[in-house]
């Protein structure tokens, strides 16, 4: 890839993590790195990126994209593409990078691919992995012309961890009218389940079948080891548990000293949230599921003959 151009995303006044991914999966393409960072008083974020391996890093400053805001995003990253020429746009796979991918694209007239985890080249083109129907299976896209336009999901590459030296250019014309305006961020009040301070967490996925067995087989293992409950995204979304049990990319990011997923099969985006947990254990029936590629210990069984069987074993263990 002669040239890859990363989208920044900051977070509460930080570069978010998954920027700093991006610049590793554009490393690893080869050919040169430019970057983009875009807001309003975002100047020391820009300089924090090339101080990261962002290279020569635009500076898309201006009032007009203090909030993020889809007219202005697309305004600010065509007026880089522009610039640049680059053969490969990369952004992140988060709610803007969702929202801005397809619209650029269609700007752009170009090709896209999102939810990537790898990204290849052959020969001219690109090839990109998504991983497909909750981790079932990989699709391989290629994507041809340039440029095209990539969302990598969070996690899916280690975050840039050299210092290499870039600088820092400012881009001209980003301002204008924006279509839609912000009106306000809402947070959510903070509820009393805190998973980001659990020592030990016992999470159920989907493989609990109903709500039911998170008291009457989730819960005791719960108890017997001291720790909080968590849980996958589709449980969260059944309504069985709060959302703040969720783990994953759209949920808590957690790192306790012990991790039990019951019933989960690992899709990515509930690995993000718990793959930097000091030790894991996995109980699922599937010896494929990918959960088991991040487990320290893995249980291939039944979690309704698994779980009780802790439990004892934990009460004997303890005494009891
Ligand atoms: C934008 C986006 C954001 C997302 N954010 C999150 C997130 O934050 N967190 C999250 O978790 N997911 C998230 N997801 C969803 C994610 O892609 C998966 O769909 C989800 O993690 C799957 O949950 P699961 O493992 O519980 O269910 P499944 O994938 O259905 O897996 C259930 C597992 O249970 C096992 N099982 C079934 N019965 C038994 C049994 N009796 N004994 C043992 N094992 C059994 C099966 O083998 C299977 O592996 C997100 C998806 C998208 C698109």
């Amino acid at each position: 890839m002669a040239k890859t151009l990363i989208v920044g995303e900051i977070q509460k006044g930080a570069l978010r993590e998954s920027t700093l991914e991006l610049v590793t999966a554009a490393r690893k393409l080869g050919g040169e790195v430019v970057s983009l960072v875009i807001g309003s008083g975002v100047g020391a974020q820009a300089e924090d990126l090339a101080k990261k391996g962002g290279g020569k890093v635009l500076l898309a400053d201006d009032a007009s994209l203090a909030n993020y805001n889809l007219d202005g995003w697309t305004r600010a990253i065509k007026r880089a593409v522009d610039a640049e020429k680059p053969d490969l746009v990369l952004i992140s796979n988060t709610p803007i990078g969702w929202d801005i991918a397809g619209a650029l694209a269609a700007q752009l007239d170009c090709a896209v691919a999102s939810d990537v985890i790898r990204l290849e080249t052959e020969g001219a083109d690109l090839v990109c992995t998504r991983r497909m129907f909750n981790a079932k299976f990989d699709a391989r896209v290629r994507l041809s012309g340039t440029p095209r336009v990539v969302t990598m999901q969070p996690g899916a590459s280690e975050a840039y961890a050299g210092s290499d030296a870039g600088s820092v250019a400012k881009l001209d014309g980003v301002g204008g009218q924006n279509r839609t305006q912000f009106v306000e961020i809402r947070v959510a009040p903070a509820g009393g389940h805190d998973l980001t301070k659990a020592e030990i967490i016992v999470s159920g996925g989907r493989g609990l079948q109903k709500p039911e067995n998170f008291e009457a087989v989730l819960k005791p293992l719960v108890e017997a080891l001291g720790a909080q409950m968590g849980a996958s995204r589709p449980v969260v979304d059944a309504g069985w548990l709060p959302h703040e049990y969720q783990v994953g990319s759209s949920g808590q990011i957690v790192s306790p000293k012990l991790y039990v997923a019951v019933g989960i099969s690992g899709a990515i985006q509930h690995l993000v949230g718990m793959k930097n947990s000091n030790f894991i254990i996995a109980i699922n029936k599937d010896a494929d599921a990918p959960i088991f590629e991040v487990a320290d210990v893995g249980i291939v069984g039944d979690l309704f003959e698994v779980v009780p069987a802790l439990v004892n074993a934990v009460k004997t263990a303890k005494g009891g």
